[in-house]
């Protein structure tokens, strides 16, 4: 369609008008310039080519008959040298012949003298806007060809940095194949580095954890709503010779909200895993320093009390205070060892068979004196007949026991707190249940991070750790089980925790 293609530009209203008669040149210059176009002149061929080789022109008004140069010799040579250039031949000798050979050797149209202005006006004004036409699409060919440019390039850099990446990358689509796996990926997966895509994940992941996190984000496939919002999904895998991998998921959404695949990023976390060690090591090894000289004070400043019987008051309350004080660090330092143990691996868990209904009675009655001193009610329903537990009944106590000392704390006089046992599947669940400040949504997961403690008018004074719920969901994930909060602000809080059945046999 581009007759010119790969030529520069010919400037669209240039116009050169090439006649050895003065009165021809001025009269096209008269009626070109008020067309609005930008017009040179020539009185020979000579003149007319050396113009055109410092200004190039959209068209050309030629005169086949000139003295020196003939017109259709220059005819040929604007051809060879600026074949996008319109030529328009204007001669007093036309005849059918001359016009039939100027065309033939590429003249655009032709003009016999004497010609009206406004026949020249028409000519001039299709030429001009056939270079319109040709220009515009010659821009249009280039920016396509710049975009499909840019597109291999971006598709190519994409490539070389997911290629260049330190963590793994892995794409999976919506059968369950790969449709994207980087180098790093596959040398964590003990993969050969040059694994193509496009076979099942089955082939790439041998870690049955990260299978099921994979099919578990594409299986709830995000509704449109949610698909702005997807959520990240995460596990642990730990892989032979020691290390630990994280990997995140989330569903690929497309356009209508449906769940295209699902996107797996994998970090090497075996140095943050060591870091962690060495730190609860530390920290154990510090708290196990700590304990016995805090009992000995706790103990001593006890026995002071006891002999300042009929002291002055404030004595006394000095003591009283430093008493509390101890309690409270031994406390935190009983909690510390607990979570140290948790991270470590270290507990060792005597299971056996629990029934549920009588330690849960137990936990209940142990607190209802707490309860009551807040002139609070705690009940405790169960949905008989419960499954048996097989667990370690003093981690189950501690567990109940954390939860329902948390509601009381955080639940107002005379509040209500509520435990309810139910089966679910072959286990259990048990919801405390409270009527409390309960927790802002920010805080739902923060809850459960080691020291995190929320800070408003109703809790600030209120003395803890910031350690019994991670140690709660500590205590659960090493029995398979696993604890989720509702909670609003000023309505109460209800945690509930999911234990796994004994096992048949
Ligand atoms: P601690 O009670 O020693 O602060 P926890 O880990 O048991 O530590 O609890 C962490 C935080 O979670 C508490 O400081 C409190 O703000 C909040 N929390 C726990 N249980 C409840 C509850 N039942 N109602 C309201 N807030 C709670």
């Amino acid at each position: 369609m581009t007759g010119n293609q790969g030529q520069p530009a010919e400037p669209c209203g240039r116009v050169l008008v090439v006649d050895d008669e003065k009165n021809i040149r001025d009269g096209c210059e008269r009626i070109l310039s008020r067309m609005g176009c930008q017009v040179d002149k020539a009185q020979n061929g000579v003149q007319a080519l050396e113009i055109l080789e410092r200004t190039p022109a959209a068209l050309v008004l030629l005169d086949l008959k000139m003295p020196g140069m003939d017109g259709m010799d220059v005819l040929e040579r604007i051809r060879e040298k600026r074949p996008g250039t319109l030529v328009v031949i204007i001669t007093g000798y036309a005849t059918v012949e001359t016009a039939i050979e100027a065309m033939k050797r590429g003249a655009y149209d032709f003009i016999p003298k004497p010609f009206e202005p406004d026949r020249l006006r028409i000519v001039a004004g299709r030429a001009l806007e056939k270079q319109r036409l040709r220009e515009q699409s010659r821009r249009l060919e280039e920016q396509r060809r710049r975009t499909l440019a840019d597109l291999g390039t971006e598709k190519s850099r994409m490539r070389a940095v997911v290629e260049a990446l330190p963590s793994g990358v892995m794409v999976t689509n919506a059968d369950n194949r790969v449709v994207l796996v980087n180098p790093a990926f596959c040398r964590m997966m003990n993969l050969a580095e040059d694994t193509a895509p496009g076979g099942h994940m089955d082939e790439y992941v041998d870690d049955q954890d990260l299978r099921r996190m994979v099919a578990d984000i594409m299986g709830r496939a995000p509704t449109p709503e949610q698909a702005a919002y997807c959520e990240l999904v995460s596990c642990e895998l730990q892989r032979p010779g020691g290390r630990y991998l994280l990997a995140r998921g989330r569903p690929v959404p497309g356009e209508d909200g449906s769940c295209l695949g699902v996107a797996v990023l994998l970090t090497d976390i075996t140095g943050l895993k060591l870091l962690d060690k060495l730190k609860s090591e530390f920290v154990a090894q510090v708290s196990h320093e700590l304990r016995s000289p805090l009992a000995t004070i706790h103990q001593q400043i006890s026995t002071a009390l006891q002999d300042l019987v009929g002291a002055p008051p404030e004595d006394q309350h000095m003591l009283a205070r430093a008493r509390e004080k101890t309690r409270g660090l031994i406390s935190l330092i009983g909690d510390l060892l607990d979570v140290s143990r948790i991270e470590a691996g270290a507990v060792d868990p005597k299971a056996r068979d629990v029934d549920p209904k009588a330690l849960l009675t137990s936990v209940t009655d142990f607190l209802r004196d707490k309860a009551a001193a807040k002139n609070q009610t705690l009940t405790l329903t169960t949905e008989d007949p419960l499954p048996t537990l097989h667990a370690d009944p003093l981690a189950l106590e501690s567990i109940f026991g954390n939860l329902i000392t948390n509601a009381i704390t955080y639940t107002q006089e005379e509040g209500q707190i509520h435990v309810c046992a139910k089966p679910e599947n072959s286990g259990l669940t048990v919801s405390v249940i409270d009527n409390g400040f309960g927790i802002e949504p920010q805080y739902h997961e923060k809850i459960f991070e080691k020291f995190f403690r929320v800070k408003n008018d109703k809790t600030r004074h209120i003395p803890g750790t910031g350690l019994g719920l991670p140690i709660v969901k500590g205590m659960l994930q090493t029995m398979g089980g696993s604890i989720t909060l509702a909670s609003e602000p000023e309505k109460g809080s209800t945690f509930t925790v999911h234990l796994p059945g004994c096992k048949e046999g």
